[in-house]
């Protein structure tokens, strides 16, 4: 079985625990490689390597566009290995190939962005108020930031931290969730190949509570950039501010889709059935809530269970199917758990509802898509992220009402707005509590506009310009002229 050991200041090393863990294939349920088990003592080693690239100036002292050559030099190598990296990330977490492709071609965008904006972070001069003196600002980088990463889409997210931390100036530990740590140590090999000093990116696999929480809590980490369950993040922003370390956090949702009585069904019942199915439901910004104007109410439920029927499951490294197995046998139980609790609440089961067991699916962690009717906003399906293939439709009556219920949840990470009134478009894109809304489509993310949460889906942004001054602190400097 292939192994994975650790990547520290330049360097493949075994872990001090001189363990393994194996990472199993979803659609198998069988294991495929072996990862180092990470601890404290790794976890030390590394931050120093990055710790020693950051104070020697092998990073932040090269000049800004030579380090964002090497972002821009990285970018193609990740273009010319997409598919066998999307490969790897669909071993690890059976999402389907064409998506897992389709976001590895997209990301050599993030490195050519951010490797275009380091030589553009500059200071002010400051008009003073006294006389006598001269005052300036430089933009600086933070120093070793720690970025902490889950399983759903591995390599994306890790780049959504990365590229703008390095075009800072900043090193880094990567501890990629315990379920998908293979993509990412097969990525560093292109970092070797493109000439990235020793120590600037380093990754320390295993276990959140032992090396994420080392790592979190180790005196040399500066910012800690996190990606994950909002629980998880609760914890290491309480960990964090023992410290004062900066922190960004990207937590979970409870996204709305509300479809308008005035909305193109067609376009709005395909945005619903994708907004939740894509990816098996395990996405951050799944639209897991379904709003639906009392007008549209049962076409657009006879014609959403229409098409999720259809919906074909199996193999994810087929081009024809359309969703694949849950990642893990925790995330699967859990899964099945919230649809036992939806059926005792209350809600009617209008599809799915159990494990599929279709010859297709093989051995694998299979969900069937499962959409409940007559759902209200009280119910905890409607309120809890399943972070599956589980749909809660809601009905509502007016325009208020559906402002009412969509922010009536602690999450506010995306939301859908489906309607042909545009004057109800930007007013839905005002009152709706979400870092993200979209009107008439769904799920479109890019490396130029912000991404991050409201309430309790985050804090801080990705993606866009401001997501670099999440990597840099500014100081002022006083001339005495
Ligand atoms: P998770 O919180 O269980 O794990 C995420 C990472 O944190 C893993 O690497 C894990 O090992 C690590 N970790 C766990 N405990 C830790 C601790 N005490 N200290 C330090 N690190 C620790 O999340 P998950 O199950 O891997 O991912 C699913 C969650 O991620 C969902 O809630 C989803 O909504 C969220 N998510 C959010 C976004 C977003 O951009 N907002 C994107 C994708 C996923």
């Amino acid at each position: 079985m292939q192994r994975y050991s650790l990547y520290i200041d330049g360097k493949r090393c075994e872990s001090a625990s001189g363990q393994w863990f194996n990472s199993d294939n979803p659609f198998t349920g069988a294991p495929w490689a072996q990862i180092a088990r990470g601890n404290e003592s790794d976890v030390d080693r590394a931050v120093h390597a990055a710790h020693r690239a950051f104070s020697s100036g092998a990073w932040k002292d090269l000049t800004p566009s030579a380090r964002g050559l090497l972002l821009c030099r990285l970018a193609d190598r990740i273009a010319e290995h997409a598919s066998r990296l999307a490969e790897i990330e669909v071993r690890d977490n059976g999402k389907l190939f064409a998506e897992m492709h389709a976001q590895l071609q997209y990301l050599p965008q993030w490195f050519r962005y951010y490797g275009g904006l380091a030589d553009k972070i500059q200071g002010d001069v400051i008009p003073l108020d006294k006389k006598g003196f001269f005052n300036f600002t430089r933009r600086e980088p933070l120093g070793v930031v720690a970025i902490i990463t889950p399983w759903n889409s591995p390599l994306m997210l890790l780049t959504w931290k990365l590229a703008p931390a390095l075009a800072a100036g900043c090193t880094v530990v990567i501890k990629p969730s315990e379920f998908t740590s293979s993509s990412t140590l097969e990525w560093v090999e292109l970092l070797d190949e493109v000439g990235f000093p020793p120590g600037v990116v380093n990754v320390v696999t295993g276990f959140g509570n032992e090396a994420g929480s080392a790592l979190v809590s180790h005196p040399l980490v500066r910012k800690i950039t996190f990606t994950g369950a909002d629980s998880t993040g609760r914890r290491i922003n309480e960990q964090a501010a023992r410290d004062f370390k900066h922190v960004g956090l990207e937590l979970g949702g409870k996204s709305p889709n509300i479809v308008f009585d005035d909305a193109k069904l067609e376009d709005a019942v395909n945005g619903a059935v994708s907004g939740i199915f894509a990816a098996t439901g395990q996405t951050c910004i799944a639209g897991s809530r379904l709003l639906v104007q009392s007008g549209v109410y049962d076409e657009v439920v006879e014609r959403v269970v229409a098409l999720a029927k259809t919906a074909r499951m199996g193999d994810p490294m087929h081009a024809d199917t359309q969703v694949g197995p849950i990642t893990t046998p925790p995330q699967y139980e859990k899964v099945l758990n919230y649809i036992d609790i939806a059926q005792e609440e209350g809600a009617s089961l209008a599809l799915g509802g159990k494990a599929a067991t279709r010859e297709e699916c093989g051995a694998g962690w299979f969900v069937e898509p499962t959409i409940f009717t007559g759902v209200t906003n009280d119910m905890r399906i409607a309120q809890e992220e399943v972070f599956g293939p589980v749909l809660s439709v809601i009905r509502f009556d007016t325009e208020e009402e559906a402002v009412a219920i969509a922010n009536d949840v602690r999450f506010g990470l995306g939301a859908g707005v489906w309607t042909s009134d545009i004057g109800r478009a930007f007013r839905m894109a005002e009152r709706v509590e979400s870092g993200t809304v979209w009107v008439n489509t769904y799920r479109a993310v890019s490396y130029l506009s912000p991404f991050g949460g409201y309430k309790d889906s985050g804090l801080g942004r990705e993606n866009g310009i401001d997501a670099i001054n999440e990597y840099l602190q500014t100081k002022s400097v006083w001339i005495n002229t």
